[in-house]
């Protein structure tokens, strides 16, 4: 098994449309990630890939199978959940050799398999362990080790990094990756973590409230979100409100010119991220340079945060990194902007990209 077709898919709790009319086509050996806020239906559309929920409305296929009535245990599934779901009785070897087992495969097999499994996962040290001697980035090990040593067709990890400390949850992530990218397992991965996901993704569908928003490569999300909610969910932006009449967007005090797809012309917002706009240098010419007073300044290291406040009231964000510094601003410095149209997204009063 290796592709994914979920047709019109929804799922219904009482009134209540946990998943709406879900349509995604999932590439052999690809790592897709669901994408949302708390509640907008990635765990439920999980749970229907695993066959733990039927959908109301709409069609699973795997590869050109249909199998919307086959049970759990037939779709050859392995999954790694938040709580890693590992048994606390068995050692770290039994654990693994679990599902195995359960396929009835033979003594020689498992004990070469688990073994494989837990080298794959840098594990093989601790394999006499009891789950409750193992940390917690530990434990995400074991349950991933298990969930692979099936040689599944299909992978499901429903927010696998979450129990972890940050610094843990990067090394994970890469570990995850390369991983699937090795044994080149379908992989659905569910997360609210918006850098995590544009990390580990071949592609990403956003969903709100149960609908799709956008599905895309991580690079086209976040630079063409196609309507406000995506752009907003999606690392950082500054929106601003203007105007467009004719070729001309007015914004932030000053007007561009611009094109915008079929002639749109209206009330607009304006998005663009913090590290698409330059401050200018004392030498730099810009006939669009706003002006503005710095209002806060956050130093990060490798770049340098800034609040601008402009003088038409609005306030934007820009980030500057280290090495295009012209010299580090202060609160109460006024500065010289430079908002680049082609970088930005517009949309129009209802959110839409125009
Ligand atoms: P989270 O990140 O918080 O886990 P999620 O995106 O995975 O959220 P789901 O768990 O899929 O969201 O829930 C989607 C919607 O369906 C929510 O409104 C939730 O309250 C509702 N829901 C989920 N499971 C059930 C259930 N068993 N019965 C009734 N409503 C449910």
């Amino acid at each position: 098994m290796g592709s994914i077709n979920i047709k019109e898919v929804s799922k219904l709790f009482g009134e209540t449309r946990a998943v709406d009319r879900a349509d995604i086509q999932i590439k052999e050996g690809e790592f897709f990630t669901l994408l949302g806020p708390s509640g907008c239906g990635k765990t439920t559309l999980l749970r229907m890939l695993a066959g733990f929920y039927r959908q109301e409305e709409g069609d699973i296929y795997f590869d050109e199978k249909l199998v919307n009535d086959l049970p759990a245990h037939k779709r050859n599934i392995g999954m790694v959940f938040q709580n890693y779901a590992i048994f606390p009785h068995m050692t770290v070897f039994d654990n693994v050799a679990y599902g195995l087992k359960a396929r009835k495969v033979g003594k020689k097999q498992l004990t070469e398999r688990v073994e494989e499994a837990l080298e794959m996962v840098e594990l093989s040290h601790l394999k006499d362990r009891q789950p409750s001697q193992l940390s917690g980035g530990q434990q995400q090990r074991v349950a991933l080790a298990r969930a692979v040593v099936i040689h599944p067709g299909l992978l499901l990890m429903d927010e696998p990094l979450s129990n972890l400390d940050a610094k843990l949850r990067v090394k994970m992530r890469d570990d995850i990756r390369n991983l699937q990218k090795k044994l080149n397992i379908t992989t659905i991965y569910v997360t609210h973590d918006q850098e995590e996901a544009l990390a580990v993704s071949d592609r990403i569908a956003v969903l709100d409230s149960g609908k799709i928003q956008q599905i895309g490569k991580p690079h086209d999300i976040y630079l063409h979100p196609k309507n406000k909610f995506v752009a907003n969910f999606i690392g950082t932006t500054n929106f601003l409100d203007g105007t467009v009449s004719g070729k001309t967007l007015r914004v932030g005090g000053a007007a561009y010119p611009i094109e915008l797809n079929n002639n749109y012309e209206g009330d607009v917002l304006y998005s663009i991220r913090p590290e698409q706009i330059n401050i200018l240098g004392d030498n730099d010419h810009s006939e669009r340079a706003l002006s503005g007073v710095v209002t806060d300044a956050s130093f990060l290291g490798e770049s340098v945060v800034y609040r601008v406040g402009l003088e038409n009231g609005d306030e934007v964000r820009v980030h500057e990194h280290s090495i295009r510094y012209h010299e580090l601003r202060e609160i109460k410095d006024y500065v010289r902007i430079d908002l680049n149209p082609k970088d930005a997204v517009v949309f129009n009063a209802s959110g839409e990209e125009v």
